[in-house]
């Protein structure tokens, strides 16, 4: 087989082989088609069947209720932030309160601002990204009555994780971007009014975005937002309004069967992500004289795991040293600097003990 990269990437990130594999095989010829993923009718047999359990998959994965629809949209995570913005009525002034734990509610934040009033409830910009609020800070820092209030599951940047799903009234609707770490743990759907993820991390190839959205909301858009931003072409049509990224959604069933039958459900999954972090992370407490952890202990993401080493000039060493030994994408976002290593669920635990033992050879020759 081709050789492969450890690859750290964080997003388009690492999908799980036995997914390319199948893929691939089926890449020019569909078993009982007779033709590629690429080239059928998204309103055929076939893809209908794959849409269908693309969706069931995810139902149960994630135990969506029957409250909520699942819906598949093009314009990635960030159309996201204007359709959640046009799509929940701010009805007699009231504002959206935005919760900013990094760079991706700060994006978040400002195309809400273009639709509508908006507040910005909660940040730690300041202090330079490095925690998500507490459940009691979370809960003095909103509003009595927002429209909405939005967070960011995973600050995929700077690498800060809500612990546990995050916790407001139940009678104001929670929105999230849960882009990064979509599908890496079980969460508890019902929470949230709506929750958004690009699927490029955890879920499939980029392409598609799965939004699962309650039906309260889709009974409340306002009028004229138009057809395509509009969360009920996507509900009244099945996903199917015009031609769906057919191949991004093929993959993405592929991820969500491997999860289901491969991984055993998302409870495992979290397991194994676990044992990942803590492998990094323990090694970052123990030599915290050349690796600093940016994110706050309680606030540390299992995703994206970030740190920085003494200098500018040995981040550029262990990058480019790291990349000639076979690991790749471990470059801290160009805003931020630094070094992330990003283990998704398809990141085996293989890879994540070279690094570490990459880690601690980079350090003894130090
Ligand atoms: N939100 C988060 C948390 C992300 O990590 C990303 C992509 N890195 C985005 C939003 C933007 O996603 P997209 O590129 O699919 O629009």
């Amino acid at each position: 087989m081709t050789e492969r990269i450890v690859n750290f990437s964080a997003g388009p990130g690492a999908l799980p082989l036995p997914v390319l594999q199948e893929a691939q095989a089926n890449l020019v010829s569909l078993p009982g088609v007779g033709a590629s993923a690429l080239e059928v009718s998204h309103r055929g047999a076939w893809f209908l069947g794959v849409i269908e359990e693309a969706e069931a998959n995810l139902r149960a994965l994630l135990d969506i209720p029957s409250s909520h629809r699942v819906l598949f949209i093009q314009g990635g995570a960030t159309m996201q932030f204007s359709m959640v913005a046009m799509n929940l009525p701010r009805s007699g002034q009231r504002h959206a309160d935005y919760v900013v734990s990094g760079t991706w509610g700060a994006k978040a934040l400002a195309e809400a601002v273009r639709a509508g009033p908006t507040r910005l409830a909660w940040t730690d910009k300041d202090e330079g990204y490095t925690r998500v609020p507490g459940t009691e800070e979370l809960l003095e820092s909103i509003d009595a009555d927002p429209a909405y209030v939005h967070v960011t599951t995973n600050e995929t940047i700077q690498g800060v994780e809500y612990p546990d799903t995050p916790i407001v009234p139940d009678r104001i609707p929670l929105v999230a971007d849960g882009s990064s770490d979509f599908l890496s743990r079980p969460i508890d759907i019902g929470r949230y009014a709506v929750l958004y993820a690009g699927a490029q991390k955890n879920a499939g190839p980029a392409g598609v975005t799965v939004a699962i959205v309650r039906e309260d909301v889709l009974a409340r858009v306002p009028d004229r937002v138009p057809t395509m931003l509009d969360y009920r072409t996507y509900a009244d049509h099945e996903s199917l309004y015009n031609t769906p990224p057919v191949f991004s959604i093929y993959v993405l069933m592929l991820v969500t069967r491997w999860l289901r039958d491969e991984i055993g459900g998302l409870e495992a999954m979290l397991e194994q992500n676990r044992a990942k972090a803590a492998m990094v992370y323990d090694l970052l407490d123990t030599l915290p004289d050349i690796y600093r952890g940016h994110a706050d202990r309680d606030s540390r993401s299992l995703m994206n795991v970030t740190f920085r080493l003494p200098t500018e000039d040995l981040e550029r060493r262990f990058v480019a040293e790291a990349d000639a030994a076979g690991m790749v994408g471990l470059k801290g976002h160009r805003s931020v600097g630094g070094i992330r290593a990003s283990i998704y669920n398809a990141m085996p635990l293989a890879g994540v003990e070279r690094l570490t033992a990459f880690m601690r050879a980079f350090a003894s020759a130090t």
